[in-house]
């Protein structure tokens, strides 16, 4: 004699069959048997609890997980679906390759002013770039060098080089003033983090430093912060060793997770090496540190205040920031960075090529961010900003204030030019 708990066993297996026989006739196959394998496991788990749920308060219980299941599938798709928002949110953003082509193809097509470099080559192997435009490549006259990517998730700090190299082969023969200087520009001086953050998951999309190993398991902390190691004021930053955790049976603190570790010790990276290297064999008359997405235009010290008088004429910035505000509507601080950042880094590129290099013109150009969505400075938004809004309302200001400022200082600087 068949029982009543056989029968509606079998049925169970009637279902499985059905959902088989339909899946098969998908289109797509793969997508539709892990579908049915959902439905499937659902259906089988519901049918063997209402088997055993003869009285009513099983049946409850039944309703209750059916409901709760219900709940957390929801959820799951809305996370799904935020996080693709979000993917949609920073396309337009050159992978690395990209940016490669795209400088050979500036190369290709004005090699009267442009010429490419490989100064050097990252951890990974990666060639690091130096695009060198000039519309007297005999004569270079003062260098203006410009860095850009040395953070890698500040994903417009690139595309601001890019823009700036697009707009000098556009700007120098009509603009005789620019005619007079040599752009050295490193359009990505952090690339092995640049390509790790457009790969994987999201969260990749926030790695700041290289990719060294220093001990953090964490693949998003791991690595050194290369504007931190250089060596003025190296370790120096307090938000560094506010980072760190002490280190179990020992007096000793490890820093190897924080976001602005500067390394074992100054130029221990092979990246901060390729920039010091070049800036050596031929320094900057000016240069300019771009980053996302404070909003700022600085200057040195950063590892300590300025004393009294020390190059007031060529740190006083203003005009810069001030011309943004009237004519593009764009507001952006200006000032001694230690003040402006309330508190003092050590490590910074910009600090050794002005202590060391005895470069006065030494400038850090934070971008504003174009994220209008709160700012959340560990959000991803905060540094990769919808592409769009980065090329039409972020870059075009920021170079109008570069071009403002390398004229300024010529004056300034070189009155016979
Ligand atoms: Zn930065």
């Amino acid at each position: 004699m068949t029982s009543v708990t056989e029968l509606e066993t079998a049925d169970v297996f009637d279902m499985w069959e059905i959902l088989n026989t339909e899946s098969d006739n998908e289109e797509n196959l793969q997508e539709s048997e892990n579908k049915s394998w959902c439905v499937k496991w659902f259906l089988s788990m519901w049918a063997q609890l209402s088997l055993k749920s003869q009285d009513k308060g099983k049946a409850k219980w039944v309703v209750t997980v059916t409901v709760l299941i219900v709940i957390l599938f929801l959820g799951l798709v809305l996370i799904s679906v935020r996080e693709t928002e979000k993917r949609k949110e920073v396309e337009g953003y050159p992978a690395w390759e990209e940016i490669v082509n795209q400088v050979k193809r500036i190369e290709e097509n004005h090699s009267e002013l442009v010429s490419v470099q490989t100064i050097g080559r990252s951890l990974e192997g990666k060639p690091i770039q130096r695009v060198s435009v000039s519309a007297k490549p005999e004569s270079k006259g003062p260098l203006v060098w410009i860095v850009c990517g040395l953070h890698a998730r500040e994903w417009a700090s690139p595309l601001f080089c890019l823009h700036i190299l697009n707009g000098l082969v556009q700007d120098l023969p009509s603009e005789s003033e620019l005619q007079k200087v040599t752009f050295q520009v490193v359009p990505v001086a952090n690339p092995d983090s640049y390509v790790f953050g457009m790969s994987g998951d999201l969260e990749n999309r926030l790695k700041r430093k290289n990719m060294a190993d220093s001990g953090c398991s964490d693949p998003l902390h791991n690595g050194v912060d290369l504007n931190r190691n250089f060596p003025v004021g190296f370790n120096l930053s307090l938000r560094s060793l506010r980072d760190c955790t002490p280190v179990r049976g020992t007096r000793d603190l490890f820093c190897g997770c924080s976001n602005t570790y500067g390394g074992r010790q100054p130029f221990s990276e092979p990246e901060t090496r390729v920039l010091r290297d070049a800036l050596t064999n031929e320094p900057p008359w000016l240069l300019l540190d771009v980053h996302t997405s404070f909003g700022a235009w600085m200057t040195p010290p950063v590892s300590r205040p300025s004393r009294h008088s020390e190059h007031k004429d060529a740190w006083n910035i203003k005009f810069v920031t001030d011309f943004l505000e009237h004519n593009f509507d764009v507001s952006y601080k200006s000032g001694e960075t230690s003040s402006v950042y309330w508190e003092m880094v050590g490590g910074t590129m910009v600090d050794w090529v002005y202590e060391e290099l005895g470069v006065v013109r030494t400038y850090i150009l934070e971008l504003i961010s174009g994220c209008k969505e709160g700012d959340d400075a560990d959000d991803v938004c905060w540094f990769q900003f919808p592409a769009e809004i980065a090329r039409e309302e972020v870059l075009p200001p920021a170079w109008a204030g570069l071009k403002l400022l390398v004229k300024e200082a010529l004056r300034q600087d070189f009155k016979h030019l």
